[in-house]
């Protein structure tokens, strides 16, 4: 990004900030500006524009000084001073799911004011990461409990929403910074990991670049080739799925090239399998169907003349630019055709499959309008496979779409899981029998006489919950006596 000088409207905010900041520190024993500084660099590096840099340096200073919201759009005008309102709203409604001790309609209607900061405008979501990508990178000056929970709630909510946005960069950086709180040990392993099998491949790798390059040129090709190195946490993630075995880890070596145009890396494409040998069923063309973020690549993996394994990554700059920056790089590549829906945050062509956005926004319109909206049945599509659900105190657990009761009793803990007698969800009593959904309150009645029944296996969804029980059953063996009907 070509470096440019702060403008008035800049520096009067910076200003506004560190008058209202003075004499508080952060828990690094730093001043306070430092942070809002440092979130206002973040978002000028995506590329933001002018107002959403402002309300980033302002972003604290409604809820934490004796700024207020008229004082901001006096100065700076409507537009940032409804994006600090945004940034304001979203912070209070999720400190309020995590505290509230009586839950019910109190989760509510924070979840609908979390809806409305972000379907107004979704520049507040992206002050929203910046602001959360300081706080992670200065997460050490917290106490141990105040770090394994943000960075829990990294993983689980903020990594994927800088996913849904496209935005890779953040969020390689957010989880894995997040994945050494949540889990050090297994962050260090994984790490020498990646290291170790770059260090043996690197000789290969310089050999098989060599050949491409040659093939390349040879077809008076354009291109540039570099080395992906894979995210700690995404090995993680693979290597749950492939039940730890590294073998099945196809993309720990990656190559990616980068062409002028669409034509060119079907081109790179044939040229890469006229060299070596593409193994079956991991051909996959993001260019002609896209992800659901909207991320575009053609992704095949190969194997070498001396038996590498490795996957070629080929995509046009554009493509390169959004896979890495994702809807901040839109809102800088429209920051010449200013339309006032663009100054709301709506921009008129959203990125490829960012349409989710729209849907969103089209329901905190509907919430704004008094419109009754039915919950459960709102559409949020955040997260395609995963759905959130709440413990009574607010606590956040993922889970995959379809579980039950008892998979999130287990999830909680093999304790809980054992003694289920029973489910609230959101209040009322319900059964084990039904699928949970999106942002429900579950509420695990248990009592001590219960024991594992082998029944439960029909009501459970996810293999975490279904191992749990039967390990319980193959413990207890045949003295389980079947259950008792009421
Ligand atoms: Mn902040």
């Amino acid at each position: 990004m070509d470096k440019k000088k702060d403008s008035e409207r800049i520096l009067a905010a910076v200003e506004l900030a560190k008058k209202a900041h003075e004499g508080q520190l952060r828990k690094t024993g730093e001043p306070y500006i430092v942070h809002p500084l440092a979130v206002k660099k973040i978002l000028e590096e995506w590329g933001m524009d002018e107002d959403t840099i402002i309300a980033g340096v302002l972003h604290d200073t409604v809820e934490d000084t004796s700024v207020t919201l008229d004082d901001i759009r006096n100065q700076f005008g409507e537009s940032v001073a409804f994006l600090v309102d945004g940034v304001t709203k979203l912070s209070t409604a999720r400190a309020g799911m995590r505290d509230i001790d009586t839950y019910l309609p109190e989760t509510r209607n924070n979840f609908l004011r979390l809806m409305i900061a972000l379907g107004d405008d979704i520049r507040v979501l992206i002050i929203k990461l910046a602001d959360r990508l300081h706080n992670l990178r200065t997460l050490s000056a917290l106490t141990p409990d105040k770090q394994r929970k943000i960075a829990k709630e990294t993983l689980e909510v903020f990594a994927p929403l800088a996913d849904r946005l496209n935005m890779g960069l953040l969020r390689v950086e957010l989880a894995d910074l997040a994945f050494k709180y949540v889990d050090p040990k297994r962050y260090e392993y994984l790490k020498d990991l990646i290291e170790k099998y770059n260090r043996s491949a690197s000789k290969s790798l310089k050999k098989i670049e060599g050949e491409i390059t040659e093939a390349l040129k040879k077809e008076k090709i354009e291109f540039e080739i570099s080395g992906r190195v894979k995210s700690v946490y995404s090995l993680h993630k693979k290597m749950a799925k492939h039940n730890q075995n590294i073998n099945e880890i196809y993309d720990l070596t990656a190559l990616r090239i980068i062409v002028d145009d669409v034509t060119t890396c079907y081109l790179v494409l044939g040229i890469i399998h006229s060299l070596y040998t593409p193994m079956a069923g991991r051909i996959k063309d993001y260019i002609a169907m896209p992800k659901h973020n909207g991320y575009q690549s053609i992704h095949t993996t190969v194997i070498t003349s001396d038996k590498r394994v490795v996957e070629f990554q080929i995509r046009t700059k554009e493509m390169h630019e959004y896979a890495e920056r994702g809807l901040a790089a839109s809102f800088y590549y429209n920051e010449q055709k200013v339309t006032e829906n663009y100054k709301k945050g709506k921009i008129e062509h959203l990125p490829m499959n960012l349409l989710w956005i729209t849907e969103l926004q089209m329901t905190a319109a509907a919430l704004r309008e008094g419109k009754k909206v039915d919950l459960d049945k709102l559409k949020l599509n955040l997260f395609a496979d995963k759905i959130f659900v709440y413990t009574p105190k607010g606590d956040i657990v993922d889970l995959p779409k379809g579980s039950l009761p008892l998979d999130f009793a287990y999830r909680l803990h093999s304790e809980i899981g054992d003694h289920v007698v029973g489910v609230k969800i959101n209040g009322k009593i319900s059964n084990l029998n039904k699928p949970l959904e999106n942002f429900d309150i579950v509420e695990i009645l248990t009592s001590k006489n219960q024991t594992p029944k082998r029944s439960w296996l029909s009501k459970i969804f996810t293999p975490h919950a279904r191992s749990k029980l039967m390990r319980r059953l193959n413990q207890e063996g045949e003295s389980i006596v079947p259950p008792k009907k009421k």
